[in-house]
């Protein structure tokens, strides 16, 4: 069965899509654990990051790079941490995580509130600052 990811990768469930490549989709988290939550997904269904071909692998990373720096244009964290779990959704990602103050905790689940005007308005930004 299509993952959540693949599904959002089809178009059949909406998100707040930062960018897109051939090989990958890049959207915010819907359950944010910090405003700017992205999430970077290869498009081509592997469960287990360290499964992705090395190829894709580094192609993900750049893709998360770019992001990253996009990320820290428009909302100027100190810096933009990384999280790769894939306990929730059986399709590799990486997790792009804005760390605002030195004590933020970076774990899957310390959920924070962002309304959907915001995250309208990040995407927007981030999107007009990614170059892929
Ligand atoms: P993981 O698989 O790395 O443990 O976590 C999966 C992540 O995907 C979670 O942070 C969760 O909030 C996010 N997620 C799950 N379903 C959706 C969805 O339908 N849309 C978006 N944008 N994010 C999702």
């Amino acid at each position: 069965m299509a993952t959540i990811f693949s599904k959002i990768i089809e178009g059949d469930i909406p998100c707040h899509k930062v960018a897109e490549t051939d090989n990958h989709i890049a959207f915010l988290d819907i359950n944010p654990i910090a405003e700017g939550h992205t999430l970077v997904v290869p498009k081509k269904e592997i469960d287990y990051f360290f499964d992705l071909p090395d190829a894709l692998m580094e192609e993900t990373m750049d893709v998360s790079k770019t992001i990253a720096k996009a990320i820290d244009e428009t909302l100027n964290p100190l810096r933009t941490g990384v999280i790769v779990q894939g306990l929730e959704v059986p399709h590799a990602h990486v997790h792009l995580i804005p760390l605002y103050k030195e004590n933020q905790v970076m774990a899957l689940g310390h959920n924070v509130n962002v309304s959907e005007d915001r995250m309208l308005e990040i995407k927007k930004q981030i999107a007009a600052r990614v170059d892929l």
